[in-house]
Order: structure tokens, then sequence, then C-alpha cells
């Protein structure tokens, strides 16, 4: 079976070339994922309506997204001009994960080729991130009845701040975040698991940490699970951290995978962050999600 991969060449937003956010990967990531095989056609979503969205977002922030009228402060902790390019994209993103997560409760794996917003909460975006698409997601399948344990599994370097503020009073979804401290958010939130990890840690004590977690992880019960598999762990982040290499990478979204997948868990995994200093590298990261779910099939 083929893995089912969700795509919209609308996720490269038009946003100046001195913007520092690497807006062409998701464009690249998707030619990448069809010359190496791994996905033949892609499923393309629709925009998220605002019914979908406002089950995790307030009506205030998703209409000042949508009519352009976002506070300029306000734009700048996100770090994208608010043009009508970045809302498309942020309309379109968000229902790409809500897509995925679907097709993940029928065929038990599926992937976005972008998502993980996981610093956007309920009134406000952060750090690249609009509108939370892992919390859209997962509030969709809970409130369509496909699922009701959920976990988010949050392995990107950064905290999952805006997942564990959405989801605090929801005992139904369980955040789960493993970040370097130092990292941003200066001001952690507080997940249901926040495992915090030292700045330079390298493959073997990062895996052997997560290995241990996995094993946490089991022991609750799950219907559907998000993997945010953010790349920026890698040593050659501009962001991150942290030193893993490209086999540590790998090595991790294998373990995430297959221990869902073994158990019949559905998972859908999406992009989170990734800003390698080498262009190429940073897509050939991001597909390792893709590759090690496709290979399960
Ligand atoms: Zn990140």
């Amino acid at each position: 079976m083929e893995l089912p991969v969700v795509n919209h060449p609308d996720y490269v937003a038009k946003i100046n070339d001195d913007n520092k956010f690497p807006i062409k990967k998701f464009g690249a990531l998707a030619e990448y994922l069809i010359n190496k095989n791994i996905v033949k056609k892609f499923y393309i979503p629709k925009e998220c309506s605002v019914d979908t969205l406002k089950t995790s977002h307030s009506i205030k922030y998703i209409e000042n997204i949508k009519n352009k009228t976002l506070d300029i402060k306000l734009q700048k902790k996100i770090g994208f001009p608010i043009n009508d390019s970045v809302v498309r994209r942020s309309f379109v993103a968000t229902g790409g994960t809500v897509l995925a997560s679907k097709l993940a409760m029928d065929f038990k794996l599926a992937c976005n080729t972008a998502g993980g917003s996981h610093h956007a909460t309920y009134d406000f975006g952060a750090g690249y991130c609009v509108f939370n698409d892992v919390a859209v997601a997962a509030n969709y399948l809970k409130n369509k009845k496909y699922a009701k344990n959920i976990l988010i599994i949050d392995l990107d370097v950064h905290q999952g701040n805006g997942n564990s503020e959405i989801f605090k009073n929801d005992k139904d979804v369980l955040t789960f975040s493993m970040h370097c401290t130092s990292n941003y958010p200066a001001k952690k939130s507080l997940s249901d698991i926040d495992i915090e990890l030292r700045d330079n840690m390298e493959d073997k004590e990062y895996i052997n940490i997560l290995k241990k977690n996995i094993t946490v992880l089991n022991q609750y019960k799950f219907d559907a699970v998000f993997y945010v598999a953010g790349v920026d762990v890698h040593f050659n982040d501009r962001l991150g951290k942290l030193k893993l290499t490209d086999e540590g990478v790998n090595l991790r979204d294998q373990i995430v995978i297959e221990n869902f997948f073994s158990k019949k868990i559905p998972l859908c995994g999406v992009l989170g962050g990734g800003y390698n200093k080498e262009f190429k590298k940073l897509v050939e990261l991001h597909s390792l999600l893709h590759k090690n779910c496709a290979k399960m099939l």
C-alpha cells in the first residue's frame, strides 16, 4: 500500500527573500518525495473551515488572520507578514493536517508535507506558526468521534507550548514534548509530559531518553497519535542546540513510527521545524518522516 501524503502547492507562501524562514522547503520536499518515488500522488487539501478552526482558536484571532487585520506587533511575534499568500497558506496547511489525520484513521499512517505549527496558541500565533494545525486536527478527530484519547508526541527541538496551552484542561489529549531547555520559547508552558534536554546532546543519549519515554507512553491507551517530527534537532541546524546526526534523526523517526504502527494506533506525521544550514540536507531530513512511514506499509 502507498503511504497517503497530503501536499498543496500553496504551502509555499510568498514572503520576502530576506525572511529567515526557509519557506521553499515545502515545495522542494514535495518534489523530492515524488522524485525518490516515496510518493506517487499527493492528496490535495482544502482550506480549513472557520468552524473547524474555532475549536482551537478564538474567532477574533481567526478573523484577524482572514481579514489581514492582525496588529503589527502580533505579526512580528509570528515572523511572517500577514499577506494574501500567508493567509492562504495558513488555512490550507491546517486543512492539510486535518485531512492527513482523517487518512491516518483509515490507513493507520498518513503524513502532511507541512504542519506542526506548535507555537500557535488560542488567541495568537508565534515562532512561524499562525494556526496550530495539530491542535485543530486533534479537536476535529475528537468532535467527529473518530478518536477520543489522543497523543501529541512532539520531538521538535523547541517546546510545543501552543499544544500544551490549548490542551491544558483537556484530559483526552496528552501533550508530550521533548525539547532542548535553552531553546525558544524562553518561558516554557506546562505539557502533560515535558522532557528537557541539555545543549549539545548527541545521538546515543537522545535515543536512550526517547526509548525510555516511549515505554512510559505505552502505558496509556491512545486512539490516535500526532507526531511532530521537527528536524531542528540536527547538529547543523541554525536554530537548534542539539547535536543529532542524520542517522540519529532517522533512528528517532523509525522508533516512534514503528512503536505506534506495531500497536495498530493510527499515526499522523507532520513536519515541525527545520532550519538546516544546508537546504538540500534540510529537505532530505524532512523526508525521513515520510520515508520511514512508507516503509511500514
Ligand atoms: Zn522547532
